[in-house]
């Protein structure tokens, strides 16, 4: 997967088009986390020092009409841009049109652009989301060449990523995406041995891709989270109020055939009577109460897990060992992020909306090799899917 970087093309004097990740969450026209804008820097700030000129782009939020473009501009972003690089961001409040290419004409080398919302243009039958080839053509007419840093969109063929790469425009991956690659592929495709896989989160279809094309490739596959319960009835083991989806028994039967005793699964569960975290808990090896619902792994799992992750040079992490939103049930995921915060010598990857929250919100965030921005395309990447905005990022 060796993709053409932003170091690899000459950027003097060049008009940069940049698609970022602004989609940065607002409230009231505030941003609450700027973090985001923060990870699009390296890129942004390495094009003005090569002395391009750089055009900046993202969508934020869903618009789908008129009134969804409330509190959905990227004026807040393009103010907040300006402070963290020190220096004037014009912004453009609009996706296309006169004003736009005036701005744009107008910039000096080192100047910054930023232009607004991509989804505005969805308004007017989802351009954007929908990768309306005119619309991709004439956002590649306002560059020279195409830097594409947006990780979190590169598993969906918008106009902004898709549509103006497939104008033949010379197209690189900035460093965020870079990185992504980096090692989410390298994890997946060529892993130091032995590679552990950890599944948990809500539900197996969620997961499915993900776990077959990891069957072939890791060494283990810790499962945990609510799918548990799934693969439980899979092999007949009573599981209570547990979630469970009924309809993915005979496919969780197939994937414990299939994986071997590749497949671990947690040997207890933390249950508790309701969905609360204001009720007991008890804790059940195998089977699980009637009146109980399994909501973490128990202890006797987490030192299972941590036995078989203390040798792993590789580990790669989806989705959250239980209902670590609250207390009484995050032990499992602490439990899991403490057994990987000890290993000195793994490369350790978390992929996943929630899984990346819960180390956040854990505390164990440095501990690990890398954090993936992007949930869906991450998820996607581990399913070894082709992600089309990284598929039309020009070969190295
Ligand atoms: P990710 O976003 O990392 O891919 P998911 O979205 O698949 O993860 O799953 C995260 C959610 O799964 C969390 O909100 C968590 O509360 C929930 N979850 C974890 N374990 C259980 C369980 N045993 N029962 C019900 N929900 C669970
Ligand atoms: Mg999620």
């Amino acid at each position: 997967m060796a993709k053409k970087t932003v170091q690899d093309i000459d950027l003097k004097g060049k008009k940069v088009l940049v698609r970022v990740d602004f989609n940065v969450p607002l409230k009231d026209g505030v941003i609450t986390d700027d973090t985001r804008i923060k990870a699009a820097l390296p890129t942004i700030k390495y094009v003005l020092d090569q002395g391009g000129k750089a055009i900046l782009f993202s969508h934020l939020g869903r618009v789908k009409t008129e009134e969804d473009k409330a509190g959905k501009s990227l004026a807040p972003v393009a103010d907040r841009l300006g402070e963290l690089l020190g220096k004037e961001v014009t912004f453009v409040p609009e996706t296309r049109g006169e004003a736009l290419e005036t701005a744009i004409n107008n910039l000096e080398d080192g100047g910054v652009v930023v232009f607004e919302n991509t989804r505005f243009e969805d308004v007017d039958g989802k351009k954007e989301s929908k990768n309306d080839a005119d619309l991709g053509k004439y956002w590649a007419s306002l560059g020279d060449v195409f830097v594409n840093d947006a990780f979190g969109t590169a598993h969906r063929a918008h106009a902004s990523n898709v549509g103006i790469a497939s104008t033949g425009i010379p197209t690189v991956a900035g460093f965020l995406m870079e990185k992504e690659i980096k090692f989410i592929g390298e994890a997946v495709e060529e892993p130091k041995r032995p590679m552990v896989a950890i599944l948990g989160g809500a539900k197996v279809s969620d997961k499915i891709g993900v776990i077959e094309n990891l069957i072939p490739k890791a060494d283990k596959i810790l499962i945990g989270g609510g799918m548990t319960y799934t693969f439980y009835r899979a092999k007949g083991i009573e599981i209570g109020k547990s979630l469970v989806e009924a309809d993915k028994v005979d496919l969780a039967k197939e994937l414990i055939e299939k994986a071997g005793d590749k497949l671990v699964l947690p040997v207890d569960s933390v249950t508790a009577a309701e969905f609360s975290n204001e009720v007991p808990t008890e804790v059940h090896e195998g089977a699980v109460p009637a009146d109980q619902m399994g909501l973490d792994i128990g202890p006797k799992t987490v030192e299972l897990f941590a036995n078989i992750l203390k040798d792993a040079k590789t580990v790669v992490w989806n989705g959250p060992m239980g209902v670590f939103e609250m207390s009484n049930f995050a032990k499992g995921t602490i439990g899991v992020c403490e057994a990987i915060a000890n290993l000195t010598d793994a490369t350790t990857i978390i992929g996943g909306g929630d899984s990346a929250a819960a180390a956040e919100q854990l505390g164990f965030a440095d501990k690990f090799t890398h954090i993936s921005t992007g949930g869906g395309a991450s998820l996607e990447l581990l399913e070894g899917k082709e992600l089309p905005g990284l598929a039309a990022i020009n070969d190295k």
